[in-house]
């Protein structure tokens, strides 16, 4: 006669009682760039640069150009600030309850930090925006 198959012994976890042990999720943060206003002053790169010291050419934040050609030959500047690999987003200013240095100093209010979720929502109403989020 062959060996019984005994009933397994793990006990089943219901779907519930998983999402309970899930630790809670990470926020995420992220800066919300509204181009629509950039005027391409370049303070931003600078603030970052002067933040973490950094040399010439290397920063977390660079101010793009792009010219676009419209009817009529003429052409419409668009100056698009996007952060590089280097952006870290000030976490250890942001700890302190300080904005991240670009944030702060752009004059025309042109950046801005928080959370991702909260920056979708704000983007949802308006256009001209790009959200960008670190690895
Ligand atoms: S984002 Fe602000 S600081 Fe940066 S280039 Fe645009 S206007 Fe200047
Ligand atoms: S958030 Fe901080 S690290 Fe990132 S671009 Fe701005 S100044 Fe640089």
């Amino acid at each position: 006669m062959g060996a019984q198959s005994k009933p397994c012994s793990v006990k089943s976890t219901k779907p519930n009682e998983v999402v309970k042990k899930m630790p809670e999720k990470k926020p995420r943060y992220g800066l919300l760039v509204d181009y629509e206003y950039c005027t391409g002053c370049h303070t931003c790169e600078v603030a970052c640069k002067q933040e973490f010291h950094r040399p010439t050419g290397m920063g977390g934040m660079k101010v793009m150009e792009m010219l676009q050609e419209l009817p009529g030959g003429k052409l419409y500047p668009t100056f698009i600030p996007f952060p590089t690999e280097l952006c870290v987003l000030c976490m250890h200013r942001v700890r302190e309850g300080r904005k991240p240095s670009c944030v702060q100093h752009c004059m025309t209010s042109c950046l801005t930090f928080g959370l991702v979720e909260e920056l979708a929502k704000r983007q949802a109403e308006k256009p001209r925006t790009v959200l960008w989020v670190p690895k």
